[in-house]
């Protein structure tokens, strides 16, 4: 097919094993089914991983991908996705950010990178140029000093995305950064690559991206850009990023507090105020690829050792959990310098975080000895501990070791005893307590979405009333009967709302767009206009939410078919027994019946089987993909 726009119409696909490379046209019934970007990526996981192998084989492949509307001028539409067999066993990796677009420039939708070079090496893609360097002399240098020698090497227009130590020493928790910021975060994006010995990718392209019908493209883009600017929140999503909710989330109790034993209230802006943030160590925005929003931040503090620490943050408010509220250290500064340590390391910050306050917990409770933590005193609230433990799980040095397989391994290793602080899903640590409020589907989708916790922002993350959830049910076009299903006279279904925040989160990720709030709040029919100017395919909204649906189906075969399992989509048991504290309020546990119900309904809405959760053949065959949802 000839592209008319939107699509560049090329896969490039790396061999690290030969150091060869060739291009694939894009295949037009993927994008049809799957439209593009973590769609086809999906469904191309599916066809290239073979069922039941190891994630570290050279066989295993890292597949990006960029969706059509990648590198035009729409608002927000740098995303780009990362999917592959994560070394957390039957559930698949996904991982995106929004500094990948520059594949789209040199001429790729995807790119796919398998096999394992005899030496370690970084991938050059500039244009249609594909070359191999050797990085010998980078392996084990941090993710700075590698960004920054290959900037000299090829310039600083060039993206580089690379892997720390601990994706070298396959850390299960290693990411995999971005021009030092950016993370493919979780599922231990960086320890497959580490394992390809692909220490780097660099990507320059000077090619654009061509649009069908420019006028009418121009006009989608103007009305885009008109309503995000008359987001009467804009500018303070510019100045606070995801902090913007923090007052509100911390009076909730949202926040949880040495690994979830009990919860901050308000009293935690005391040490965590956001006009200290804004005014002392925000130093100026950070944007993705073709975003006005620039939702990201410069930060400064001074080092422990009096230098100073500079450094670009994606997502603040996460690495105020990771290593402030789940460890209790309650200051920017020191969560600000374990955030470096973590990203030259090459560490997930949300995991590592989780890894470190599990071990605190072990400590606190005495299943941990200094003994067994080669004599560091896990103590909460102890910055030079928790940066110290950083390296030792980037290194796998020592008790690091015990750590660096991930929680649920971590637990599998220290005994039986040590699993019920274990607080993960899928193996990946949770973020948000359910507890709290399971009413929120970004809370509750913890729980049953493909990988352990993914951003599914919606209105839902706050108290919401029935009628409120029904207009945003109108708004993005579902019908009376479906309405009905999720919304009742005194509350609603979050396991069926689930399905449909998903999908209208996925809607935007597939077109390669931000699923942020100023984004998500523009009408998905303007989205799937967009779509259609740049593409020359007419695309509705429902047909963007029909696209979403089949990518839900491929993510859940491909764990199906890895043998993954209902019984997977649960809680840690801490949630069904314990209340959780908060200041003055207190939070009774979950109900297991109750909880179990939510996710049958969220299977039944989705169309799959409501007990195993598997979807059904009929659906999997009209998307082509039976046949490689065949188990072992
Ligand atoms: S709003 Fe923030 S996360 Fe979204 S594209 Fe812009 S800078 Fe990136």
């Amino acid at each position: 097919m000839k592209w008319r726009g939107g699509y560049a119409g090329a896969i490039l696909h790396v061999d690290l094993t030969t150091r060869t490379y060739h291009t694939e046209p894009l295949p037009e019934e993927l994008t049809t089914r799957f439209l593009g970007g973590a769609g086809i990526n999906a469904a191309l996981a599916l066809k290239l991983l073979q069922p039941g192998a190891d994630p570290f084989a050279p066989d295993n492949c890292a597949i990006f991908g960029l969706g059509p509307l990648v590198g035009t001028m729409v608002p927000g539409a740098g995303k780009g996705n990362l999917t592959t067999r994560s070394p957390y066993g039957r559930f698949l990796g996904i991982s995106g950010h929004g500094r990948f677009g520059a594949l789209k420039y040199a001429g790729y939708d995807h790119l796919v990178v398998t096999g394992r070079a005899e030496r370690p090496t970084v991938i050059s893609v500039a244009d249609d140029r594909v070359s191999f360097l050797d990085a010998t002399e980078l392996w084990g240098q941090d993710v700075f000093e590698t960004t920054d020698k290959i900037w000299a090497q090829l310039g600083d227009r060039t993206d580089v995305t690379c892997i720390g130590p601990a994706g070298e020493n396959r850390v299960y928790d290693a990411a995999l950064i971005t021009n030092k910021y950016a993370a493919f975060a979780r599922a231990g994006m960086g320890a497959v690559l580490g394992s390809k010995n692909c220490k780097a990718i660099a990507v320059y392209g000077t090619g654009g991206v061509r649009v069908a019908d420019r006028k009418r493209f121009l006009k989608a883009s103007r009305s885009l850009f008109d309503l995000l600017r008359s987001d009467r929140n804009l500018l303070e999503w510019r100045r606070l990023g995801t902090l913007i909710s923090l007052e509100t989330f911390a009076e909730m109790g949202l926040y949880a507090k040495k690994n979830f034993q009990s919860a901050y209230d308000g009293g935690l802006l005391e040490s965590f105020g956001v006009e200290e943030f804004a005014g002392q160590i925000k130093e100026g925005d950070v944007a993705c690829m073709g975003c006005p929003v620039g939702c990201k931040h410069h930060v400064r503090v001074p080092g422990a050792d009096g230098s100073e620490i500079r450094m670009a943050v994606s997502c603040m408010n996460a690495v105020m959990q990771s290593f402030g509220t789940f460890c209790a250290l309650e200051s920017w500064p020191e969560v600000v310098r374990c955030a470096d340590q973590a990203a030259r390391m090459g560490l997930d910050f949300m995991s590592t975080g989780s890894l470190i306050s599990f071990a605190m917990e072990l400590y606190q409770r005495e299943l941990l000895t200094p003994e067994d933590t080669d004599g560091l005193h896990l103590e909460w609230g102890d910055g030079e501990v928790i940066r110290e433990m950083i390296r030792r799980i980037a290194t796998r040095q020592g008790f690091g070791e015990r750590l660096a397989q991930g929680l649920e391994r971590a637990a599998q290793q220290l005994g039986p005893k040590t699993a019920p602080y274990a607080m993960q899903t899928k193996g990946l640590g949770v973020l948000y307590d359910p507890r709290v409020r399971l009413g929120s589907t970004e809370i509750f989708s913890q729980f049953t979405n493909v990988r352990g916790y993914i951003s599914n922002v919606s209105v839902a993350m706050v108290e919401r009333t029935p009628e409120q959830i029904r207009r945003y049910c109108e708004k993005i076009g579902l019908d009376p009967e479906t309405i009905g299903r999720i919304v009742s006279a005194d509350g609603y279904d979050v396991g069926r709302l689930n399905k449909w925040t998903e999908d209208v989160c996925s809607a935007m990720e597939l077109l390669g767009v931000c699923m942020f709030p100023p984004f998500q709040r523009l009408p998905l029919e303007l989205w799937a206009e967009a779509c259609s100017a740049a593409t020359g395919i007419e695309t509705r909204a429902d047909d963007l939410l029909r696209v979403a649906e089949n990518l839900w189906h491929a993510r859940r075969t491909y764990n199906i078919r890895e043998g993954a399992e209902a019984v997977d989509d649960t809680c840690p048991e801490r949630f069904f027994s314990e209340s959780v504290p908060a200041g003055s309020k207190s939070f009774e546990p979950l109900s297991k019946p109750a909880f179990q119900g939510l996710v049958r309904s969220y299977y039944a809405e989705r169309g799959w089987n409501e007990v195993t959760g598997e979807p059904p053949a009929a659906v999997l065959r009209e998307l082509g993909l039976l046949e490689a949802a065949q188990r072992p």
